[in-house]
């Protein structure tokens, strides 16, 4: 385990764009806000989306696309920063009309309404390739 203490350096509501690219709006709220280190909740709904599910014997993400309007149930997911761009990692739990539920780490979604609340830290996180999951871990 590697571990550090954070201290807020402020906290933001966010209503996120209709016809926007959610994971984008999110990115955008932390580079408005000089976000290096976040951590966010969210929940709304959305146009369309891409999950991807992680196959950790294969070490590739596999994605699962929605052409259809979902709720998003939850939301959750943390900035920080890769090659040194803002990245909003993000996994979200969507709902069909039955309430039937997709969950996964969110590639990308079409906004139809989305209010963010994320806590933003004082320190930065960086990630970086990991050779063992063949993930960007934080450093
Ligand atoms: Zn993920």
């Amino acid at each position: 385990m590697n571990y550090r203490a954070v201290e807020s350096a402020g906290e933001y509501v966010a209503r996120l764009e209709t016809g926007a690219e959610w994971r984008t709006e999110i990115e955008t709220l932390a580079d408005e806000v000089d976000a290096d280190a976040a951590w966010f909740t969210a929940l709304g709904a959305v146009q369309d989306a891409e999950l991807w599910f992680y196959d950790q014997d294969e070490c590739a993400y596999y994605p699962i696309e929605f052409d259809e309007p979902l709720e998003v149930a939850s939301c959750v997911g943390n900035v920080s920063l890769l090659e040194g761009d803002r990245f909003a990692h993000t996994h979200a739990v969507l709902s069909d009309p039955d309430g039937t539920t997709y969950a996964g780490h969110l590639n990308e979604a079409t906004v139809w309404a989305g209010e963010v609340h994320m806590r933003v830290f004082e320190e930065p996180l960086e990630r970086a390739y990991d050779e063992t999951t063949e993930l960007d871990l934080w450093l």
